[in-house]
């Protein structure tokens, strides 16, 4: 059974809440550099090779650390230009964003990449359609970008669970989607495997999740963000419910990943070589 190790390359200031504005802030003050090298280092000693879906403008400042992480064996994806949420952007900005995204890492590593990632699953049942053959005309072969379940911030409920090609109005778009892996609790779908969820719930039972998922023959991915390990990032001004989506559990974040990733670190293949291998 395959399982996905992946990581949305960004630092501490790309976050899509209302009200954060970037103007004011100093974004030279940063852990980046080490926060990835952590999470590197994390991959290294358990023998993983992981996919990073990199920020553009990210790459763009730091290519020397992007091209570490390829030469380290990992795989580079898109997480857009500019971070900007999909929904946002008119169909032509969001292509726009997505060539110049790809553009970049693709001229820091010399190779094409394949996969791209929404900020914040920023898609909405009502722009799928352009959002996949958007994907198609930039030469993508899949997405990870559905949240499938509804959430206060976003969400598509009704969608499938598993990696699949969605029929959009009847015709299969050629993109395959890894939507976010999520559970049942009473009735309702619950993400578990990253990021503020994998912050929050104990490792356990995130681990028990993978497991039973992986038993009943279903991938997982399981995702992280460089500044969640980082207890001395700059700080954002949020208001509470953001704060706490934000920056719960940074503290224990690295220890309890890294056992989550020992313990599966056999199972985990970076996206592409699933995808040629399941192709073949
Ligand atoms: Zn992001």
């Amino acid at each position: 059974m395959n399982n996905f190790l992946t990581f949305d390359i960004e630092d501490w200031y790309h976050s899509n809440f209302k009200g954060v504005d970037l103007s004011k802030i100093d974004i030279n003050k940063t852990n980046f550099e080490n926060n990835v090298s952590r999470l590197m280092d994390v991959c290294d000693k358990y023998g993983v090779k992981c996919t990073c879906f990199v920020v553009g403008s990210i790459a763009e400042k730091f290519p020397s650390v992007i091209r570490r992480i390829h030469d380290r064996g990992h795989e580079i994806s898109s997480h857009t230009y500019s971070h900007k949420l999909v929904y946002s952007m008119s169909r032509n900005e969001f292509g726009d964003d997505l060539r110049k995204s790809k553009d970049i890492l693709e001229n820091i590593i010399g190779e094409p990449i394949f996969g791209f990632r929404a900020p914040s699953w920023s898609v909405k049942e009502e722009n799928l359609q352009w959002y996949y053959e958007t994907l198609e005309e930039e030469g993508f072969t899949y997405s990870s970008s559905v949240y499938p379940a509804k959430t206060f911030l976003y969400g598509i409920p009704g969608f499938k669970t598993n990696p699949h090609f969605p029929e959009i109005e009847g015709k299969q778009t050629s993109i395959i989607e890894f939507p976010v892996p999520v559970f049942n609790v009473m009735g309702k779908k619950i993400g578990f495997s990253g990021g503020f969820y994998l912050r929050a719930l104990p490792g356990f039972l995130i681990e028990h999740i993978l497991s039973s998922k992986n038993r009943k023959g279903s991938s997982t991915f399981v995702y992280l963000h460089p500044r969640e390990i980082d207890t001395e990032q700059e700080r954002l001004k949020l208001p509470i419910v953001e704060k706490l989506i934000m920056y719960w559990g940074i503290a224990g974040c690295e220890k309890k990943f890294s056992h989550i990733v020992e313990k599966f670190a056999p199972s985990f293949v970076r996206i592409k070589d699933y995808i040629k291998a399941e192709s073949d």
